[in-house]
């Protein structure tokens, strides 16, 4: 993919020039599925088709797969911890000094704003790869002394991992699973989702560029139940690492498990941005609005139930319908957006969707519930205004079901154990947000919340030491710092009698 681009500053309008025909990446090798077949990729912006891509089926997996099998023997497997951690730096040596070419591929292929690609997407996909570089280095294994015997564990890589993600972030998620993978001495077969394909495809290239030895990553295009299921499938696929929806994610789980594999699963969520009634009310109106419409709402970290306590709950309210409705929608190239379009048409269909079922469910939509008119030719686009809905039971479908779009549900609670029930209501448990002056009930209401992450008095606050995941629906075991190192790789303990 060629893509040409300013460097200097923020550019909100990089240009972008992008292949119209993207390649699978198999061996080093960039080229077409095996039986020619191809899918459209559409902007959400625009509507028209930006690129296509292989539809890849199991051959071109089993082709991909014999390359990561036999680059496991090969070259990298001599490599040491510091070539591998050296080769990291360089990647995000090079993304850092393409970071809006590649912020511009990320928003149009997208829709998101380019200011957040080029400030969240693009950053933290470096950071992941600097990260990674770092902890591999300072990774140490255990080592325990007995009367008349040591034990030290050695790390080994899995083998051949799988890497599977979504749409919604795609280099940043793919490079949270790439690095650790990397750094452990794996080979990858690594499928983007097949409607944000582009910057899986800049990576491919990016990591061959600066010498990653061919075979060790690889990338197939295509449909989830066909490349992808052809991935979890593969008998020599040792683990599988898949953010992604948690019907999705069960389908896996169940293919992996039953093959013994290692799996980790990133699903999604419901979380709640809990407010109490000594909050910093500017400060958590900014701050919840954040965690309800980042990325057009379409992050599973989202803070899409906002519980807010009666003693605040009119004021409150009144303050976010007012902030939520000077969010300007639109031209995801224009500074100014806060926010851009959804990811395609259908993902909008299916959002408005649920904000017609809130009406049917007695809710109100207080702010937002429709299309904005932006004029020709962004009213092409799968636009959709900041949506507050209020009146609606905690129990509800519109409550408790994940739309992964800019509608969040706002819900009064009396006190502090009827906010936590309500918290807990529904089947997902990924992340929190509690907002409250209180320290002591801060720790309480967070420890008492059945999810993977709590913030307080913040959200989305990233250290890439802490154990990423979620409980329940939203995933099975966790990613971040040595959670990753340790998923990517298997300890082998020796035992010496002295
Ligand atoms: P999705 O489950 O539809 O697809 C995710 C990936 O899985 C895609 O690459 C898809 O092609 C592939 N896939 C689909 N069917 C498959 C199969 N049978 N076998 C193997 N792979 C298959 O999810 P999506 O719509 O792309 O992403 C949105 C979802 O991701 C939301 O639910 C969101 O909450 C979740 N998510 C979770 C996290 C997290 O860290 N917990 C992060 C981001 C997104």
């Amino acid at each position: 993919m060629m893509i040409v681009g300013t460097t200097t500053g923020i550019n909100m309008r990089a240009e972008v020039q992008v292949s119209d025909v993207l390649h699978n990446c198999i061996a080093g090798n960039f080229q077409p599925a095996r039986s020619g077949a191809t899918l459209d990729n559409r902007s959400s912006v625009t509507g028209g088709v930006l690129c296509t891509i292989p539809r890849s089926d199991e051959t071109d997996v089993a082709d991909a797969v014999d390359a990561a099998r036999a680059a496991r023997l090969g070259e990298w497997s001599t490599w040491s911890v510091s070539q591998r951690a050296d080769l990291l730096e360089a990647v995000a040596d090079v993304m850092e000094s393409r970071l809006e070419e590649i912020a511009a591929v990320e928003s149009r292929d997208t829709g998101k704003p380019f200011r957040l690609a080029a400030t969240v997407d693009v950053p933290r996909a470096i950071s992941n790869f600097r990260f990674f570089a770092s902890a591999v280095r300072q990774h140490h294994d255990g080592f325990h002394e007995m009367d008349g015997a040591l034990n030290y564990t050695l790390r080994r890589p899995v083998g051949t991992v799988g890497l599977i993600t979504p749409w919604n972030l795609p280099l940043y998620l793919l490079s949270w699973k790439t690095a650790p993978a990397l750094a452990m001495g794996n080979t990858i077969v690594a499928k983007p989702s097949e409607i944000t394909p582009m910057t899986a495809t800049v990576l491919a290239e990016i990591l061959h560029e600066v010498g990653l030895p061919p075979g060790v990553f690889n990338l197939v295009h295509g449909l989830g139940h066909e490349a992808g299921q052809a991935i979890v499938e593969h008998p020599v696929v040792e683990a599988i690492s898949f953010t992604g929806g948690t019907n999705t994610g069960a389908i896996v789980g169940r293919t992996a498990s039953e093959r013994f594999k290692k799996v980790s699963l990133e699903l999604g969520g419901k979380n709640a941005s809990v407010v109490f009634d000594d909050c910093d009310l500017d400060k958590t109106v900014a701050g919840t609005l954040r965690a309800a419409f980042a990325n057009q709402g379409q992050v599973c970290l989202c803070g899409s139930r906002l519980l807010v306590q009666k003693g605040i709950y009119e004021e409150f309210v009144a303050r976010f319908i007012e902030a939520a409705d000077q969010m300007k929608v639109g031209d995801p190239a224009d500074p100014d957006t806060s926010l851009g379009a959804l990811i395609s048409h259908e993902h909008r269909e299916k959002v408005e969707g649920y904000i017609a079922l809130a009406q049917e469910e007695g809710g109100t939509i207080a702010s937002g519930g429709t299309r904005p008119s932006l004029g020709d030719p962004l009213d092409a686009g799968a636009f959709l205004r900041p949506t507050v809905i209020t009146g609606l039971s905690t129990s509800c479908r519109t409550s408790t079901e994940e739309i992964f779009g800019p509608v969040v549900t706002v819900h009064p609670f009396e006190d502090e154990e009827e906010a936590v029930r309500i918290a807990n209501s529904v089947q997902y448990g990924l992340a929190a947000s509690v907002w409250t002056h209180d320290l002591s009930r801060a720790h309480r209401v967070a420890a008492a919340i059945d999810v993977g992450m709590v913030w307080v008095n913040t959200w989305l606050l990233r250290d890439l030491r802490v154990p990423f995941g979620g409980v329940k629906a939203s995933g099975v075991g966790r990613e971040g710092g040595h959670h990753s190192l340790s998923f990517f790789s298997e300890p082998k303990n020796v035992c010496i009698q002295l």
